[in-house]
């Protein structure tokens, strides 16, 4: 098991439509492993094949566990899917509700944050790591994370979506601001 390389922010494989998940053997597994290690290291919320240069349908997320205050209030409940590692191979985004705006970063583009509009709920469908259909609700950051993790895999970068140059802001290494947007870099 061993970390790997990002791909770097200009390499095409980002670029690519990724090929659909056939087979669930070991290789698969491998490479989730190491994706799991790879997202954990940087560290990042979310990563997605491609970001180490694999062009298959293929992300993984984990959100940590703690929940900002306000997102508990509005929907007084947990998060199912906080502090647990979610797995999704040929994942579709099925039904969408609402939109919202908030900034967003990316491992793949580290020098950059933006503020991009996604859904605010979807239901997206998927299998699991060992081929099972599955069914994911989410909302908040995991619907942002997951509809971002999608793209990936379509080879859609979240700045495609970023409206306007003056909603990209650049990072400077030195920023003590930067460290934040850093931990939920997807
Ligand atoms: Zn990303």
């Amino acid at each position: 098991m061993a970390i790997r390389p990002l791909a770097p922010t200009n390499d095409p494989v980002l670029r690519e439509k990724t090929k659909k998940v056939r087979d669930f053997g070991p290789s698969l597994q491998e490479l989730i492993e190491e994706m799991v290690e790879t997202m954990r290291a940087e560290p990042g919320v979310g990563l997605a094949a491609p970001q180490v240069g694999v062009s298959l349908q293929v992300a993984v997320i984990e959100l940590p566990e703690e929940q900002e205050e306000e997102e508990q209030e509005e929907r007084g409940d947990k998060d199912p899917y906080r502090g647990k590692l979610i797995v999704i191979c040929n994942p579709e985004v099925v039904k969408t509700w609402g939109a919202e705006e908030q900034e967003e970063g990316c491992l793949s583009m580290p020098q950059y944050v933006g503020d991009v509009t996604r859904a605010t709920r979807v239901v997206v469908k998927a299998q699991d790591r060992r081929g099972k259909q599955i069914r994911l609700r989410a909302e908040g950051l995991m619907a942002r994370v997951l509809q971002h993790e999608i793209d990936h895999l379509n080879g859609t970068l979240f700045v495609d979506r970023v409206e306007s140059l003056d909603k990209l802001y650049r990072i400077e290494p030195s920023e003590e601001d930067g460290i934040d947007k850093e931990e939920e870099a997807v």
